[in-house]
């Protein structure tokens, strides 16, 4: 089966802390903020060239509520989204593609689960 990476609604829900996205096979992916923000794949937190980034080491829990809470979010063309958070930090860009492999929920088998 092949997995849609086309959002057709994308919600961002502040009673919650999470975002929704809602593919364009149906599928609804609740992300919540925390998590999000502990998979930014910016140079900075993931790092790059073989180094380990600012978040390499740490767990989600680790992350401040500044850190963590969602202020706006971003289309970036057609393929990615680009999320601004209470710190500051905005330089994450999430593809769509990520973000339907980050899918939390046991039916996508999520590289975030444990
Ligand atoms: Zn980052
Ligand atoms: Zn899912």
């Amino acid at each position: 089966m092949v997995l849609s990476t086309q959002p057709v609604e994308i919600t961002r829900d502040a009673g919650e802390r999470q975002m929704a996205i809602r593919w364009a096979d149906g599928h609804l992916s609740l992300y919540p903020w925390r998590l999000l923000r502990f998979h930014c794949p910016c140079a900075w937190c993931s790092g790059e060239w073989g180094q380990p980034g600012a978040l390499a080491g740490t767990q989600p829990e680790d992350l401040s509520e500044e850190q963590t809470t969602l202020e706006d979010i971003a289309l970036v063309g057609r393929y990615a989204l680009q999320p601004t958070w209470a710190d500051g930090h905005a330089t994450g860009i999430y593809s769509f593609r990520l973000l339907r492999s980050l899918c939390p929920c046991g039916q996508c088998g999520s590289a975030a689960s444990p």
